[in-house]
């Protein structure tokens, strides 16, 4: 039997025996992750059969037609960034441990990267992890913590040699968000949502088997969530037409016949053009990525779709006229927390939202600088700290 249908015989058997529309999410998707079917191309165990992580198109495509739930909205940093981190850099005891229940979104996942003093430079940040015998004693804070507030596990980035260089002296942690110490305080933003937090680290205690990768070899690991994360946000391949442009189209769709000038029509079928440009292009990116972890071309997709969705929201916005400002989203922030979502209740909502795409997961200045550094081979910037102990560069 091919690979290709070892998956489709899978497929089929899975939907056999839980059927999507009789079967609780959860236990649909465990069984999923137990047929191989959760990421195609990881190893037999972990949620995978081993294959070519091309089948994983299939399966995701049949999947969804059969009506099944989508682990990416249930746990989106914990599939998109968590995932290929633990099975790049886990032991199979954390593969284990971690991978089933953050599949099937009963664990809830979060990045504790940014710090008030280290965001796009997050390779400086300052929260310390001291060892003490087979645990290790953290303390710092963390901010824009998005889903902290439903999260059981964060992935956390500490210092644990202030004595190396900045980006030596780092190490990676999983942090159970529940453990004492943890505090998470939401931050309210311009959408009326708190979907994102500060958390407080005071004294929080972190057994040595929850490092992710060695000693001082955080930086590395956090290259691999940060890779996957701008794929994640950046690099989703929507059916033609889907995603953001579709507000335009329907607010476009909603006019008034004499509203729909020549003008206008240009522009929609201009962000039309440009939105298929970038989901043709992230096909071509995501069918490289698959040969390997995702390189810079990660940045070139998040970047230019954190421009796109900005400019076709000012679109649609326009188009929308007064009504633009009817906005009746400011009460989720008194949402019980369980039921807020990274979903858009309105284009409004998304107007709002998409503003953040030029800062998550790196600004787009950053994805600028290192498209010239890493993909046109431009200088570099002056990087005058780099080779400095991190105790001895000045710190706010
Ligand atoms: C919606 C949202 C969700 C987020 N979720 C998370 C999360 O879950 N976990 C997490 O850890 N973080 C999260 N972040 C934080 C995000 O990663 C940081 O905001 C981002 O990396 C920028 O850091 P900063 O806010 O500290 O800005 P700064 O780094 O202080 O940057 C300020 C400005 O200076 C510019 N700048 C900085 N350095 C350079 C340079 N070298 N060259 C040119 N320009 C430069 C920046 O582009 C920016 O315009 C989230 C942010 C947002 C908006």
């Amino acid at each position: 039997m091919d690979e290709h249908e070892l998956i489709e015989g899978r497929v089929k058997q899975l939907l056999a025996d839980f059927p999507p529309a009789t079967t609780d999410a959860a236990a649909f998707l465990g069984a999923q992750f137990d047929a191989g079917l959760a990421w195609v191309h990881f190893p037999e165990g972990s949620g995978g059969s081993g294959v070519s992580p091309k089948l994983q198109t299939l399966v995701q495509a049949e999947l969804a037609e059969a009506g099944a739930p989508a682990a990416y909205m249930r746990n989106p940093i914990g599939y998109g960034m968590g995932a290929p981190t633990i099975v790049t850099h886990g032991t199979d005891a954390q593969k284990t441990r971690y991978l089933r229940p953050l599949f099937t979104g009963e664990e809830v996942w979060c990045q504790l990267f940014s710090e008030p003093g280290a965001g796009s430079d997050v390779g400086g940040l300052a929260t310390r992890a001291v060892r003490d015998g087979d645990e290790w004693v953290v303390n710092g804070q963390k901010v824009w913590t998005s889903l902290g507030h439903l999260a059981s596990r964060g992935l956390l980035l500490a210092r644990t040699d202030p004595d190396a260089p900045k980006h030596r002296g780092l190490s990676y942690f999983v942090a159970d968000m529940h453990a004492p110490g943890v505090d998470v305080r939401p931050l309210r933003q311009m959408t009326g949502e708190a979907e994102f937090n500060e958390v407080y680290l005071t004294d929080v205690r972190i057994p040595d088997a929850e490092r992710l990768g060695d000693e001082g070899d955080g930086w590395r690991v956090a290259m691999t969530t940060l890779m996957n994360e701008r794929v994640s946000i950046g690099g989703s391949v929507a059916p033609r037409g889907s995603g953001t442009i579709s507000y335009a189209v329907d607010a476009w769709n909603g006019l008034p016949d004499d509203a729909r000038d020549a003008g206008r029509r240009d522009e929609l079928m201009r962000l039309w053009c440009q939105a298929e440009a970038n989901r043709i292009t992230n096909i071509r990116a995501s069918q490289n990525r698959k040969k390997g972890v995702p390189g810079p071309e990660g940045s070139v997709g998040k970047l230019a779709f954190a421009d796109l969705n900005k400019a076709i929201m000012s679109f649609t916005m326009n188009l929308l006229g007064p009504d633009a400002m009817l906005y009746d989203g400011y009460d989720r922030v008194a949402l019980p927390r369980e039921e807020r979502t990274f979903g858009f209740s309105s284009p409004q909502q998304a107007f709002l939202r998409l503003q953040a795409n030029s800062i998550e997961g790196g600004t787009s200045e950053i994805m600028r600088n290192i498209l010239g550094e890493r993909v046109l081979g431009l200088p570099g910037e002056p990087r005058v700290d780099k080779d400095v102990p991190w105790n001895e560069i000045p710190h706010n």
